[in-house]
């Protein structure tokens, strides 16, 4: 596969979908990182466009293209080494170049940045397939999408050209960094301190659980600058580069799933950084770094299906398959109907998700859907995954079938990102909010 021509973001991923589209072997040549931002001719059907006249399921010819890229690319790279990855917990590197010579990286920076601009709705169909073929992979693929959103939220042109810039130029991954050892749902009461010195800030803490910690080129690090406030003005988040003097990358930690996935500690030691790397204004940094889940959650939730699907497909396909008392057993009816569940959980996370995408693709305030989805999807992949593995019977439990992986990989969905508490936490907040008397 040839990626010589420099091309990125929007018309890279263009390139590939129009080939794709054309039938062409060389669906992904002629891809690589470069700064090259595309004409409006290229602009693309967003999920509003093609909802107009009243809601629709159909997607817009765009949208197939980049689910077929995806489902290509996830069938090419990420299926055939998903196993080696979960064995030997190798960091995804080399699926990481290939999907940003291809576009499938950083796909919601927007073009001006260099980045493909694409709506939440492209980048859910994106997001689910990668996952369809391992979810660690697509962790370490989205955690970029998570460290990236502060910056679209608040950064400054400066802090946006230069960080969101610099993914689009280059195979790199970013990381989040705001959950520490003593807080993770209580992000009120992280004690990482900010403090101006002169024309530099000092950041001084650490962060727990950081994915692409050992990785990131650079890192989102929100800190407490007043902590005489209340949490919606005691925080700031900086952008803070990867080789500043004073990080520690602490050892990888093993996980009960998603393996290959990078999680660390990452330790802040007298870090200094620049004026300039504050995003918006000190004292913004709660809304900033939950302003990013209304981005971040939705996508986060579109893996979720991808693991419910994937455990869905596998078990439908092995009860076809394997017979008991003389038929198939998705004959007897208490497998058949655990099918149907599996599947109904599928369509309704999915209707969910795609609607907490298009209500921020309308540029709405979807806080409230992206919730209700992270919480449905998430769920949907636990129950999924354990379903699946009782279809396959002992076989579920065993390493050389594909069920007992998801099993392991679901469960954190209910966990980063804000678990399946504090999503309803959230959801049951507007609903008091509304029927306040
Ligand atoms: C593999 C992995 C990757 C991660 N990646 C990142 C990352 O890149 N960046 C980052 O910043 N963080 C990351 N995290 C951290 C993750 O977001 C937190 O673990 C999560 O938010 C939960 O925080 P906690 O672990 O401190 O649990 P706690 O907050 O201690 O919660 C413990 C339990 O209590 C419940 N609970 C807490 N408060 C409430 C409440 N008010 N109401 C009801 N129930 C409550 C929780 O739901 C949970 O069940 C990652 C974690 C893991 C495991």
């Amino acid at each position: 596969m040839a990626f010589s021509t420099p091309m990125a973001g929007l018309a890279c991923l263009r390139a590939a979908t129009r080939s794709l589209a054309a039938g062409g072997a060389s669906a992904y040549a002629g891809c690589s990182g470069s700064k090259v931002v595309t004409a409006a001719a290229l602009r693309r059907a967003y999920a509003s466009e093609a909802a107009v006249g009243g809601p629709s399921f159909k997607l817009t010819e765009d949208q197939e293209a980049y689910r077929d890229l995806a489902r290509k690319f996830t069938e090419e790279h990420i299926i055939p080494k998903a196993e080696h990855h979960d064995k030997t917990m190798e960091y995804p590197w080399e699926i990481i170049k290939a999907a940003h010579s291809v576009g499938l990286l950083n796909t919601h920076i927007p073009e001006q940045y260099g980045g493909s601009g694409l709506g939440l709705m492209e980048c859910s169909l994106i997001s689910e397939e990668l996952a369809y073929g391992c979810s660690g992979i697509q962790t370490a693929i989205e955690a970029n999408g998570l460290a990236e959103a502060p910056l679209i939220v608040s950064g400054s042109d400066h802090v946006k050209s230069k960080y969101l810039g610099r993914m689009t130029e280059e195979p790199l991954v970013a990381a989040y960094c705001v959950t520490e050892p003593g807080a993770g749902s209580d992000v009120a009461n992280i004690s990482t301190r900010a403090e101006k010195k002169g024309d530099k800030w000092v950041i001084n803490g650490s962060k727990m659980w950081i994915t692409n910690g050992g990785y990131a080129n650079w890192y989102f690090v929100l800190a407490k600058t007043d902590p005489s406030q209340k949490a919606g003005k005691s925080m700031t988040g900086f952008v803070v580069d990867g080789d500043s003097p004073g990080i520690t990358r602490g050892k990888k930690e093993i996980n009960m799933g998603q393996r290959c996935s990078d999680t660390r500690m990452i330790t802040f030691e007298d870090v200094e950084v620049p004026e300039e790397n504050v995003l918006g204004k000190p004292g913004d940094g709660f809304r900033t770094a939950m302003g990013a889940f209304d981005i971040t959650r939705p996508l986060v939730a579109s893996g979720a299906i991808g693991v419910a699907s994937r455990a869905f497909h596998e078990a439908a396909k092995y009860a076809s398959e394997r017979r008991t008392m003389g038929v198939p057993i998705i004959q007897h009816q208490a497998i058949a109907f655990k099918l149907a569940d599996m599947a109904m959980r599928v369509e309704a996370a999915r209707n969910m998700v795609w609607k907490s995408c298009w209500v921020k693709d309308q540029g709405q305030r979807n806080t409230f859907y992206a919730s209700m989805a992270k919480a449905m999807a998430s769920e949907a992949a636990v129950s999924n995954a354990n379903d699946a593995v009782q279809v396959f019977g002992g076989a579920g439990f065993n390493t050389e079938y594909p069920v007992e992986k998801l099993y392991r990989d679901s469960k954190i969905f209910m966990l980063y990102e804000g678990t399946s508490e504090i999503q309803r936490r959230i959801v049951s907040k507007y609903i008091e909010e509304q029927y306040k008397p």
